[in-house]
This record gives structure tokens, C-alpha cells and sequence, in this order.
């Protein structure tokens, strides 16, 4: 499914390179998405080269901009069907992944990957306001990361009350967010955290992408996250 030629070599201007096993998993993971996909909406995307760039070098391109240790606890805020989490960790299969996601049978289609590849994680199906106020998930992680799910500002929310001090929020965003950003500042730093880098690039060419790394300083105040009606109704600005 997945076309390796194309991975490979989108990867190594990054000086990413993956093992055969690796492969192995992530083509397993890219099969599964594209079937299941014919009978229950997970991708857009379906083309075996844009479901290589798009969804898997996009995602693994993360590991060139952060430094996770060995054994870092993750959550995958907004998961879906396991972007950017499940590429993580089946490149590093010791990270401790949580995939977080409001709509139960995409966890489940994640849990049939995870089956099929050999490799564990936790479930979490909830919102991510609720988990956020639930003292076995707030402060609790050391990275947080999330693509496509919000805008920067309520982001913020969901995302830095998982962390524990000194840990960081990946955002994954297309190229036009400088504005986005802009406007989350003050989000930001009310909720303990700190535009750590704001990393711009090219996927490949014609394919831009933007990485916003976030640190926590400060602890989240205990209000937050909010209520979802309240984020959508009185987002911080
Ligand atoms: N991150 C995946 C990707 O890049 O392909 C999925 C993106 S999809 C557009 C957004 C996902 O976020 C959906 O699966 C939706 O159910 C989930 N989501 C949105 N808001 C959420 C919230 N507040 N708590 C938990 N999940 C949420």
C-alpha cells in the first residue's frame, strides 16, 4: 500500500530513515485504513502516494523536530484514525500512547491496528475538556500533540492541562497559522504555557507545513479546560 521509494526518500532531507520492521507496521496500519474506509469514513485521502506523504511522512517528520525520550507518555489529542499517534509509536514502539478521541469506532479501528501490529496502548474515549479535568489524565504526560482537531487558541485548552511541567504541546498545522498563533498568545500563557518554536517547511515541494511547539512553564489553572460549550462560546482571546 504505502509507496516505499516515496517515504524514504521524503524522509532522509529530514535525516529520518526507518527500519524494515517499521515499514512493515506502517504499511499494515496504511492497508487497514484505506479498507476500512470502504465501509466507515476514516481518510479523505486514499491515494497510495498521497496516503504516504499526507498522512504518514507528515506524521513522522515529527520525530526530526522533537526530541521524545525513551518511554515518554504521549496522549493524541483528537486522534481520529491515529494521526500523527499511531505513526509514533509504531516508529517508537516504547513511547506509552494515549489515543484520545470523542468518536468511539475510530478508537476501535485504532485497537485493531494496535492488534494486528503487536503493539499496546490505552483507548480514551472521551472529550478532551472532560479528560483535561480528570486527575488520572491532567498533568500527566510529557508530550501532547495534535493535528487537525482545533484552532490554536482553544488547542491550547484541550491540550496543556495534560502536561507536566517542562512538557511540551506539538500543534501540526498547515503553513498559514502565523495569525493563529498571533491570537492564542495570550491563551497560551494563561493556561502555563510557552511558544517554545514555530518550525516551517516543506513536506516536498508544493507541501507546506508548519510544527508549533509549545513548553509548559506554569501549572494550567484549575478552571481550565472549560466546558465545551463555554470554549466555543467564550474562546480566550
Ligand atoms: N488528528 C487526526 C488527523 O489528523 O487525521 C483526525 C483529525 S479530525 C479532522 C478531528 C478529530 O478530532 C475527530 O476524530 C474528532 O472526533 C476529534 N475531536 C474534535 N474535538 C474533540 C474534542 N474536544 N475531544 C476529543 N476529540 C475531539
Amino acid at each position: 500500500m504505502l509507496n516505499k521509494e516515496l517515504l524514504v526518500s521524503t524522509l532522509a532531507p529530514f535525516g529520518l530513515e526507518i527500519d524494515e520492521g517499521c515499514f512493515k507496521r506502517l504499511d499494515t496500519y496504511a492497508e487497514m485504513l484505506v479498507k476500512t474506509n470502504e465501509s466507515f469514513n476514516l481518510t479523505a485521502i486514499t491515494e497510495p502516494d498521497d496516503v504516504t506523504l499526507k498522512h504518514f511522512a507528515d506524521c513522522l517528520v515529527l520525530l526530526k523536530y522533537l526530541d521524545i525520550k525513551n518511554g515518554a507518555k504521549v496522549i493524541d489529542v483528537g486522534t481520529g484514525a491515529g494521526f500523527p499517534g499511531l505513526v509514533l509509536l509504531l516508529a517508537r514502539p516504547d513511547l506509552k500512547m494515549t489515543f484520545l478521541d470523542s468518536t468511539r469506532k475510530k478508537l476501535g479501528f485504532i485497537g485493531e491496528v494496535l492488534e494486528a501490529c503487536n503493539v499496546n496502548a490505552e483507548l480514551l474515549h472521551m472529550r478532551a475538556e472532560e479528560a483535561g479535568q480528570s486527575p488520572e489524565y491532567r498533568e500527566r504526560f510529557d508530550l501532547t500533540t495534535a493535528r487537525a482537531v482545533s484552532n490554536m487558541t482553544n488547542l491550547s485548552e484541550y491540550c496543556l492541562p495534560f502536561l507536566k511541567m517542562g512538557g511540551r504541546f506539538a500543534a501540526m498545522k498547515s503553513a498559514e497559522t502565523t495569525e493563529e498563533l498571533l491570537q492564542a498568545k495570550k491563551a497560551i500563557g494563561l493556561l502555563g504555557g510557552k511558544t517554545e518554536k514555530e518550525i516551517d517547511f516543506n513536506l516536498t515541494e508544493g507541501i507546506p507545513r508548519k510544527i508549533i511547539i509549545l513548553k509548559k512553564i506554569s501549572q494550567t489553572p484549575t478552571k481550565y479546560p472549560r466546558p465545551s460549550a463555554k470554549i466555543a462560546k467564550n474562546p480566550i482571546i
